[in-house]
């Protein structure tokens, strides 16, 4: 288990302003935190907290929900109410809902000007509910939606047309004095996406949400996001996530919990530590990784196991783990806090591993 070693970090996170969404603090000193989005129907409630059990359950910090319609702006009382974690509000199009979401009492509201019409004239109107609700708000610029007077800029400098278009909107909020948004500008495209969130926290000291729009499939965008949110938070960049998956959005959260723990920026859970595997290997490593991470894949205490195929590197990974094996010969040497504590056969590994880690998170559990 831990020590206590200081915990290194990759960057110092750039200091920006702290805004609150509900019960969670964003930017300034704050945690980075991990969104998600619910795709289910806003109006079926049910449907919709039960998705977002299971996204708070993954270790989702806030929860957005899209409101296309009077029935899901109808849904949004009870859904926030009844939330573990703040719910924002996905509004497009239509500015009625920015405000039926912030009276239902959505903790954020993520409104899109490059979508709704004539939104400069409704800013006054949306900072003030903002302000008597304490309600967070994020100006979220998207490449597929820009202000159509940005799109020749866009043509020669994406990411710059990005910036400028979410400059323009958080000045309509600075003019009538608010301050509490955050700022997203996604792009599908990594390495726009990048220039794009470095040139804005070098123009403003606003929290930045990070997205990489429309990212793919799982494998696809889990690679996309990973590489994306990584470039900017080891540069300090960045106060909340969200990976965008076609796919289950207890996926993303999962990708966006582990993206942090890599990075130090959230305490590690389990973690496992396996080799590639080689010519060398005298069990089946990939097979006992498998196994072993499906085995603890609930495990919510930072224990380290390593599942190594044979003496080159396995013990000593084994003995920087909480907890491992070195295997040889169709046997693993398990080894448990840097000690050899016995050796067994291939096919009791698994179980050896999983039932002492078992017994180090009751330990934990106990200290
Ligand atoms: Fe190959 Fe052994 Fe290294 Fe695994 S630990 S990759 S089996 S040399």
């Amino acid at each position: 288990l831990p020590d206590d070693k200081p915990v290194p970090t990759v960057a110092t996170r750039r200091r920006t302003r702290m805004i609150h969404v509900g019960a969670v603090a964003m930017g300034g000193d704050a945690p980075v935190s991990v969104q998600s989005m619910t795709t289910t129907l806003t109006a079926d409630i049910n449907a919709t907290l039960q998705q977002i059990a299971q996204l708070t359950a993954a270790g989702c910090d806030i929860v957005r929900v899209a409101v296309p319609s009077q029935d899901d702006a109808d849904a949004l009382p009870a859904i926030a109410a009844k939330s573990r974690i703040p719910v924002v509000a996905d509004i497009h199009f239509n500015p009625k809902y920015v405000f039926a979401a912030i009276g239902a009492g959505c903790a954020g509201v993520r409104v899109n000007p490059g979508n709704i019409k004539r939104f400069d004239d409704k800013v006054g109107e949306i900072a003030r509910a903002a302000v008597d609700h304490g309600t967070g708000l994020r100006i979220g610029i998207n490449a597929g939606s820009l202000d159509k007077r940005l799109m020749e800029m866009y043509r020669t400098d994406p990411a710059g047309a990005l910036v400028q278009s979410a400059l323009n909107e958080a000045r309509l909020f600075e003019d009538v004095g608010f301050h509490d948004f955050a700022i997203s500008v996604k792009h599908h495209d990594p390495v726009i996406m990048i220039q794009a969130y470095r040139r804005l926290s070098e123009a403003c000291d606003y929290p930045l949400h990070l997205g990489v729009t429309e990212a793919g499939p799982a494998f696809q965008g889990t690679i996309k996001s990973s590489v994306a949110f990584g470039a900017l938070l080891a540069e300090g960049i960045g106060d909340t996530i969200r990976v965008s998956l076609s796919a289950d959005p207890v996926e993303e959260v999962k990708v966006g919990v582990k993206i942090l723990e890599s990075l130090n920026l959230r305490p590690r859970q389990f973690e496992i530590v396996s080799c590639p595997s080689c010519g060398r290997a005298q069990v089946d490593v990939c097979t006992l990784a498998e196994q072993v991470t499906e085995a603890l894949k609930d495990m919510t205490v930072p224990i380290r196991v390593a599942v190594m195929g044979c003496v080159v590197n396995g013990p000593g990974e084994a003995r920087e783990a909480d907890l491992g094996v070195a295997s040889g010969n169709g046997k693993g040497q398990i080894i448990a806090k840097g000690q050899v504590i016995r050796t067994v056969p291939e096919d009791e590994i698994v179980e050896t591993l999983v039932t002492m880690a078992h017994e180090m998170a009751a330990d934990f559990a106990e200290q």
